[in-house]
């Protein structure tokens, strides 16, 4: 069995390092399980990416196999800008559900015209409770997710994950 990683961010429970497969709540993220595995290897690299129809031209976020305009399928891999204003956000700094720590911040984000997204709601994390104000802008970061386990043609092997969140840029 291969060593599984813990990590400071957590977002399923932790039982002395081990946790809790059933309750698993990220996607695998290996070619072999995951048709959208350009999108976890883009972001093993920072990197904040989602599919354009080369047909149509229409971006999806998340990203997705076939366009949802023209049901293409035919699809790029572009790079989204980065960086977003936080335009509401909530606090969760008790009772958080099971796996994440408090405070649990999570934030209405509006990027600006240039943007193909318009609004995402999204985690905000490496933040304090209260240190986070409307208005402020915040980043694209990535963070490591629990190692899992996983069968490939009678192999296994260890799906290592990474998953995005977003940041307050330090002023
Ligand atoms: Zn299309």
């Amino acid at each position: 069995m291969a060593e599984l990683k813990t990590t400071q961010i957590v977002g399923n429970p932790h039982l002395e390092g081990k946790y809790i497969a059933e309750m698993d709540m990220w996607p695998l993220e290996d070619p072999a399980l995951n048709r959208l595995y350009p999108f976890y290897d883009n972001m093993k690299q920072s990197r904040w990416t989602t599919t354009k129809c080369k047909k149509c031209g229409y971006i999806s976020y998340p990203p997705g196999v076939a366009c949802p305009n023209c049901w293409s399928d035919e699809l790029e891999w572009i790079d989204l800008p980065r960086t977003a204003k936080v335009v509401g956000m909530t606090e969760t700094l008790a009772g958080a559900p099971t796996g994440f720590d408090s405070p649990l911040i999570i934030a209405w984000l509006g990027f600006d015209k240039a943007h193909p997204l318009k609004h995402l709601l999204v985690r905000i994390i490496n933040c304090q409770a209260g240190q986070l104000k409307i208005g402020d802008e915040v980043k694209f970061v990535t963070f490591e997710v629990p190692a899992h386990p996983m069968d490939v043609k009678k192999e296994s092997k260890t799906c290592e994950r990474v998953y995005y969140a977003f940041e307050p840029i330090k002023k």
